[in-house]
């Protein structure tokens, strides 16, 4: 029996606004064996938001008691809210050879990357400033006071590109959708993730064979 290689966990951060909703629920409507981390939050829904889709949404003391729980694997407080990575599913989803994507914030990401080693840390970069304050705007769901907030947190934010192993500029959605799957597919083929049995249990062993023999 082959036995599968587990699934990539993929960590993907940016300023808000630039596009990593819309991309993140791209992949996943085009690639099945991707699954989206659902977060928990304490922010209020948005319009069209469901609880249990787009997050969990809890008060401050629910969410107090899944961390002292041990429930997240990682947690932070983004633009005066608090956001969570439920610990349940992901280790589940990874060995059954799922990818499992993050969409969490930068303070989260590097709490991830003490963890999981093995994690791919992409960051999504704007076109530029005038375009991501366009697309916070034209998304219509902040207040002017959380505008101002994300738009001068953003400024921080793109400082920590160098953290992550990838850089994505969101100009046009299809391209920076495909170089996200992309970097999917070329990690998929580390030689260090694929375990050695699938490489010889399968038939392109043969090919193992001929190159190593
Ligand atoms: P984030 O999740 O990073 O905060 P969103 O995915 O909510 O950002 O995108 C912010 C706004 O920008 C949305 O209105 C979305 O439709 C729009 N948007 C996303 N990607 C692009 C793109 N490549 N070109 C133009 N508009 C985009
Ligand atoms: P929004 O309120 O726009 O949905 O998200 C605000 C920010 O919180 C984004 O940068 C998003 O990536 C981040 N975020 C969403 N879920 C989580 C999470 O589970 N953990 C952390 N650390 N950040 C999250």
């Amino acid at each position: 029996m082959m036995s599968k290689n587990k699934g990539v966990l993929i960590v993907i951060s940016g300023p808000s606004g630039a596009g990593k909703g819309t991309i993140c629920k791209k992949l996943i409507e085009k690639n099945k064996n991707i699954y989206l981390s659902v977060s928990a939050t304490t922010r209020s829904p948005r319009e069209g938001e469901i609880d249990g889709v787009n997050y969990y949404f809890l008060t401050k003391e629910e969410f107090e008691r899944k961390v002292k729980e041990n429930g997240f694997i990682e947690y932070a407080e983004v633009h005066g809210n608090f956001y969570g990575t439920p610990r349940v599913n992901v280790n589940k989803m990874l060995e059954e050879g799922k990818d499992v994507i993050l969409e969490i914030d930068i303070q989260g990401a590097l709490q991830v990357k003490e963890n999981f080693k093995e994690g791919v840390f992409i960051f999504i970069l704007p076109p530029s400033m005038e375009e991501l304050k366009r697309r916070i705007i034209k998304r219509g769901s902040e207040t002017e006071e959380s505008l101002m907030t994300r738009f001068k947190n953003a400024y921080k934010e793109i400082n920590y590109v160098s953290k992550y192993n990838y850089a994505v500029v969101n100009d046009t959605l299809e391209l920076a959708v495909s170089k996200v799957e992309a970097i999917i597919a070329a990690e998929k083929c580390r030689v260090d993730r694929i375990k050695d049995n699938t490489i010889l249990e399968s038939k392109e062993g043969l090919i193992h064979e001929q190159l190593y023999d």
